[in-house]
């Protein structure tokens, strides 16, 4: 890595727009929003990176949600997800255009992809963000992250190399709201692999059928903490979620406990969701479940403790035992389903 480089020579926002045939990821929609923030602040535009094959649609709605300029590569080898592939496209582009700022979903694709270009371009790159602002006076990204088990909170910069990296968690940010009224530049970029000889060819691909579903896309998830604790109990939360039509989601314990898989924590050091609906059943609300499920719109708590502090986040409490209310509520919309 340079010991330093022209920092000046480098300026613009861009976002890796990801998707997965062509449906994009969530995540990504949520960086344009912040990318346009951030390319506010700097007085810069915000570019977003669109590949894949027939991803056109995608360029657009990517305008839609905040990108002056969209650079597209459109082809049918970069119909999967390939590190070499995307990352020798999106490298050469940057190396060639300069932006002082690439951002990237911390997704499993994000998480491989981001190092690689950040290798790549010899940049740095701050993983696993949960907020993102600007030092204007520096022209700094200012990236923050749950450190050491998500005890501290660390704040990190970039000052010497360029682009400035940052991966952020799916669900920290708001949706922009999309303006199909937007206006925006979309440039095709030259796709020229035949020098590159991939090791990695993708056979098949299949979306994994994880227990909770992808809860970070979930317009409604149903929580499980400790006090839900039966078997009896978790079935009817379950039967709860299918009615709602909701995803199964809950707190570190409940996961210690073996009730539900990793990939459904939410938390600190599990993973932020914005739901429609969050419905808390047998969760106490301390601050490192709260820190992934408080920007949910509606929360509906259900706890036999009325001081429990998921209360003062609930728009709707319901003190009592849960064995008892979760098929109450179950018989209920089961009636009103007719
Ligand atoms: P408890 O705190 O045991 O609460 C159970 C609740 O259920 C109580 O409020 C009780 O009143 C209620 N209850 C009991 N019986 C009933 C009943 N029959 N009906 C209705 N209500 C009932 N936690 C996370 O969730 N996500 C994280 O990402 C996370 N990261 C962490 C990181 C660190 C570094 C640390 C130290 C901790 C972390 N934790 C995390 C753990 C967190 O501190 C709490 O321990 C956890 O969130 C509490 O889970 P809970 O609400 O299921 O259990």
């Amino acid at each position: 890595m340079p010991s330093k480089v022209d920092v000046n020579a480098w300026r613009g926002v861009w976002v890796f727009v990801e998707q997965y045939k062509g449906k994009p990821a969530r995540v990504s929609f949520e960086l344009l929003g912040k990318g346009r923030e951030l390319a506010d602040k700097l007085s810069v535009p915000l570019t977003a990176l669109v590949l894949g094959e027939n991803v056109g649609k995608l360029a657009e709605d990517a305008v839609a949600s905040g990108a002056d300029r969209v650079l597209l590569a459109d082809a049918p080898k970069l119909s999967e997800y390939t590190t070499e592939l995307y990352a020798k496209i999106i490298a050469e582009a940057a190396l060639r255009e300069k932006p002082e700022i690439l951002l990237v979903g911390a997704s499993p694709v994000g998480r491989d992809l981001a190092p690689t270009l950040s290798y790549r371009l010899s940049g740095g790159c701050t993983a696993d963000c949960t907020s993102l602002d600007v030092d204007l006076d520096k022209r700094l990204l200012v990236s923050t992250r749950p450190a050491f088990g998500g005890n501290v909170m660390a704040t990190i910069i970039c000052p010497d190399h360029r682009p400035q990296m940052s991966t952020v968690r799916p669900g920290v940010m708001p949706l922009p709201e999309p303006d199909p009224a937007r206006k925006g530049e979309i440039v095709k970029l030259p796709v020229d692999l035949s020098s590159v000889t991939p090791k990695v060819r993708v056979l098949e691909s299949r979306l994994r059928e994880s227990e909770g579903g992808n809860i970070c896309e979930a317009e409604k998830v149903v929580g499980i903490g400790m006090g839900a604790g039966s078997k009896a109990g978790f079935d009817a939360i379950r039967e709860l979620a299918k009615l709602l039509d909701a995803e199964v989601a809950g707190t570190r314990p409940a996961v210690e406990a073996g009730w539900i898989s990793h990939d459904c924590q939410v938390g600190q050091t599990g993973k932020t969701i914005r739901p429609s609906l969050y419905v808390a059943c047998g969760i106490s609300g301390t601050v490192q479940h709260t820190a992934g499920m408080s920007g949910a719109k509606t929360i509906v708590a259900i706890n036999k403790d009325p001081n429990a502090d998921i209360f003062k986040f609930a728009d709707y409490g319901i003190v009592g035992d849960a064995a008892k209310i979760v098929p109450k509520i179950i018989e209920r919309l089961k009636s009103e389903k007719g």
